[in-house]
């Protein structure tokens, strides 16, 4: 049997209620729960506790409510600066109810009503708060390991795709230097080298340039506006403009709604869904429309086109970083428009995903939710 030695403090300003409770647990001590020992310590003020909490440290606190000139809040407030690991059961009268609601919500583990709790119950309560606090506190702690973790993440993504371009941007200029002024003297098979050299270079230079728009959609968001859509396709539009001229495409949209976006991640999420539209086009000129709908609490966005369209197999896939479909040759691109997009939409707390058929065209939705959200960075 493992014993649990547990050290209790007992804030309660009323000696009779104080000794009543002490009571009622020495009575119950080794009957219901025999492996739980403790001692009890009482003061009857906050500044008592606080000083004794500093001191000594204790496993748990059991407060009343209703001590003078401090406010419930005011009291779970102070025993939680105090020491954040410690959990605290709280005392309360069955007239007083509401004050025993508010401290849960607030962050005790527990209540007990004065003069109903019997010895039993005080133990279980006790026990259980310390237990529940234990779990919160690990899941506090591996929470704020992940936001960490995640963070210097983001951070080395910036970092490296920053600084490796400007080593990059050397490599390949002096390449192509190297290719002009050796024009006439190079033999073929050179030249040919050369001029792979600088294709490499050139797309390592794209997808560490996606690679950091990538990483800026979290570390850079902007916080969130209210953002009309058509607006956005207005720029969209403009950005667009000579793929939409050079492939005689179609771009049209019904009326679109205001939604609480990052007006930029918008754009750049309709920018990379439509230029894929266009790029992955057919033997007819492309026709792209964007509709919205209303499902329950957000809006449904679609992109639809008559392209080449998807094998539905590899919807998985192609969300991910450099995952493509095509070799370079066939269509140019790096392969993390749609990882992007992903990013963009899940950051704004909405889903990304795809209808197609080969040779019938694509459908991409995303959804961006009606209400505002906090940012999910
Ligand atoms: P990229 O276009 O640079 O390859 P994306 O991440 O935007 O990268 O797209 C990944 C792959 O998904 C593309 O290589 C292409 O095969 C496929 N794809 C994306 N959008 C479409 C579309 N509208 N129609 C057909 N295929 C598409």
């Amino acid at each position: 049997m493992r014993i649990d030695f547990v050290h209790i403090l007992l804030i309660e300003d009323n000696a009779e209620d104080a000794g009543l409770f002490i009571q009622l647990m020495k009575n119950n001590q080794y009957r219901t729960y025999p492996e739980f020992r403790y001692t009890i310590e009482t003061v009857a003020t906050m500044e008592e506790s606080l000083k004794l909490m500093n001191e000594r440290g204790v496993d748990v606190v059991v407060v009343d409510l209703l001590l003078p000139n401090t406010s419930p809040n005011e009291i779970l407030d102070l025993v939680e600066r105090a020491s954040t690991k410690t959990p605290v059961i709280a005392l309360t009268t069955d007239d007083q109810i509401e004050s025993a609601t508010s401290a849960i919500e607030h962050g005790a583990q527990d209540y007990l009503v004065k003069n109903r709790a019997s010895g039993d119950v005080i133990e279980r309560a006790i026990r259980y708060g310390i237990e529940r606090k234990k779990l919160m506190e690990e899941q506090r702690c591996i929470k704020e390991d992940l936001i960490r973790s995640n963070r210097e993440l983001q951070q080395f993504a910036y970092s490296a795709s920053h600084d490796l371009r400007e080593p990059l941007r050397m490599v390949v200029s002096y390449l192509t230097l190297l290719e002009k002024r050796n024009a006439d003297t190079l033999d073929e098979k050179s030249k040919e080298y050369l001029s792979f050299a600088v294709d490499g270079g050139k797309r390592m230079q794209a997808m560490i340039n996606d690679l950091l728009a990538y990483s800026r959609v979290g570390t850079q968001g902007e916080v969130f506006v209210r953002v009309d859509m058509n607006d956005a396709m207005v720029t969209t539009l403009r950005d667009l403009r000579a793929s939409i001229e050079e492939s005689g495409a179609s771009v049209t949209s019904d009326p679109l709604p205001s939604v609480m976006a990052d007006q930029n991640q918008m754009v750049l999420l309709l920018v990379n869904l439509i230029s894929n539209a266009i790029k992955y086009r057919g033997e007819e000129a492309p026709l792209v429309h964007i509709s919205v709908r209303e499902d329950g609490d957000e809006w449904v966005f679609s992109v639809r086109d008559n392209g080449i369209g998807i094998d539905p197999r590899y919807e998985a896939r192609l969300f991910k970083m450099f995952q493509r479909l095509h070799t370079p040759q066939e269509y140019g691109g790096t392969g993390m428009g749609l990882a992007l997009s992903r990013r963009i939409v899940e950051r704004h707390g909405g889903r990304i995903w795809f209808e197609s058929e080969v040779g019938k065209g694509s459908i991409f939705y995303f959804t961006i939710p009606q209400l505002a959200q906090s940012c999910h960075c």
